[in-house]
């Protein structure tokens, strides 16, 4: 007789694989469904950068920030040296309204105690090679952010969870869920049905259309709808586009951020840039999405000589996984209670910690005090409103 918890995860990006290691390591039986193959769909489209900045409100920006030191704490443990990078992040400012702006966003994350420093334009360029001290009036450090190399994140989680005699199967598109008595059904395209004990939806952009089936409301950003940061700020976006470079001669050492463009080391000595606006004003279906990628290389080849003479090798796009409020999403649902929910952007910083707080959640009795701004029901209380 298996007295263990059968934990049915649906979705293996950077969240279902994590939640199913946590859960695994907690001793629970894990079955993860993917409708393609883990680590397929937006976290092998991401930025990666781990860090907590620009997040509103407190409560979000505490997640994020306790989501960066969790990686922090299983590297003191040994854990994940092949997938995080903890390099730290040089940001840098090219005139006095970049420099304002930098000087702005250090004193507001030192203040939340945030690891965060004003370094001269020498400094810069002593931290990171790339960076040329007169080509830029000011800089900050973030020592504590990194970056995290997802796909080897997430092989290497779900390697853990065979071996604790999970299974991941491949290919097999939930279409719904039902709650069964005591236990929760899994609905299969193919027909088939998976009962378990609990289940964990970490479906990332599909959540909102998978969950409606179920009449579940979790609203998500479209593909044609823009986040706003800021009320001046429209140009943050769910579609976005990234840039691999061929191997660097002189690798990147360490994050690197301008004030229109990220920077950061990838696989076999190459780069990988990024930045807002990138590929956003059309939707993933229109070509033009990779057209962005030759931008980005020209705004890196403006302020870093090391990529005058770089090529670009590929060009990735990918969609956000963006609750409607821009706000992380994690919790039981009301309609199928063995049912919990977890979407996110931000979520290759969350993943580690989002996914210890949802196995405690599901397994154990407790409530995470950290996640109480965050539950589903959040929308359909504010659809009866
Ligand atoms: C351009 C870009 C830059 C980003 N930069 C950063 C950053 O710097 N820092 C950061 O923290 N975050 C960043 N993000 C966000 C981060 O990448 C995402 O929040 C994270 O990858 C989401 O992971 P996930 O596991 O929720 O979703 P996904 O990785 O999309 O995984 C969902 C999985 O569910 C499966 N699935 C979907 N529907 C079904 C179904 N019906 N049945 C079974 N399986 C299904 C899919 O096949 C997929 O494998 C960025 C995202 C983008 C696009």
């Amino acid at each position: 007789m298996n007295n263990r918890p059968h934990v049915v995860v649906v979705g293996g990006g950077v969240l279902g694989a994590c939640v199913a290691g946590r859960c695994a390591a907690r001793s629970a039986r894990v079955t993860l469904l993917d409708a393609a193959v883990p680590g397929s769909g937006t976290s092998s489209t991401s930025f990666a950068w781990a860090n907590a900045q620009k997040k509103r409100p407190d409560s979000y920006f505490r997640l994020n920030a306790d989501g960066l030191a969790e990686y922090q704490r299983l590297a003191e443990a040994g854990i994940g040296s092949g997938w995080f990078h903890a390099v730290g992040n040089v940001e840098v400012a090219v005139d006095a309204r970049s420099a304002e702006a930098l000087e702005a966003t250090v004193a507001d994350l030192a203040a939340r105690g945030y690891a965060a420093e004003l370094v001269t334009p020498r400094q810069a360029a002593d931290l990171e090679a790339f960076i040329d001290a007169d080509r830029i009036v000011a800089a900050a450090y973030f020592r504590e952010e990194g970056w995290v190399d997802a796909e080897a994140m997430i092989a290497d989680t779900l390697a853990d969870v065979r071996t604790a005699g999970g299974e991941i199967r491949t290919h097999r598109a939930v279409v719904g869920f039902e709650q069964a008595g005591p236990r929760t059904k899994v609905l299969l395209a193919d027909g088939e049905e998976v009962l378990a004990d609990y289940v964990v939806c970490a479906t990332g952009t599909a959540t909102e259309t998978l969950l409606e089936a179920s009449g579940i409301r979790v609203p998500m950003i479209s593909e044609q709808q823009r986040k706003q940061r800021a009320p001046d700020d429209e140009r943050y976006t769910a579609v976005g586009g990234l840039a691999f470079t061929a191997p660097l001669r002189t690798p990147l050492r360490r994050v690197v951020h301008t004030p229109d463009l990220g920077l950061r080391p990838s696989a076999q000595g190459r780069a990988v840039l990024g930045g807002d606006g990138a590929g956003s004003r059309v939707p993933r279906s229109d070509d033009a999405v990779f057209e962005n990628g030759p931008r980005l290389l020209e705004r890196a080849r403006k302020l870093f000589p090391a990529m005058a003479d770089v090529m670009l090798d590929a060009v990735r796009v990918g969609v956000r996984s963006i609750p409607a409020d821009g706000l992380t999403v994690a919790g039981f649902t009301q309609s199928v209670p063995g049912l919990y929910v977890v979407v996110t952007h931000s979520g290759i910083t969350l993943a580690q910690y989002l996914a210890r707080l949802v196995a405690d959640e599901v397994l154990g009795s407790e409530q995470a005090a950290a996640l109480a701004d965050f539950r589903p029901d959040r929308f359909a209380a504010a659809a009866r409103a």
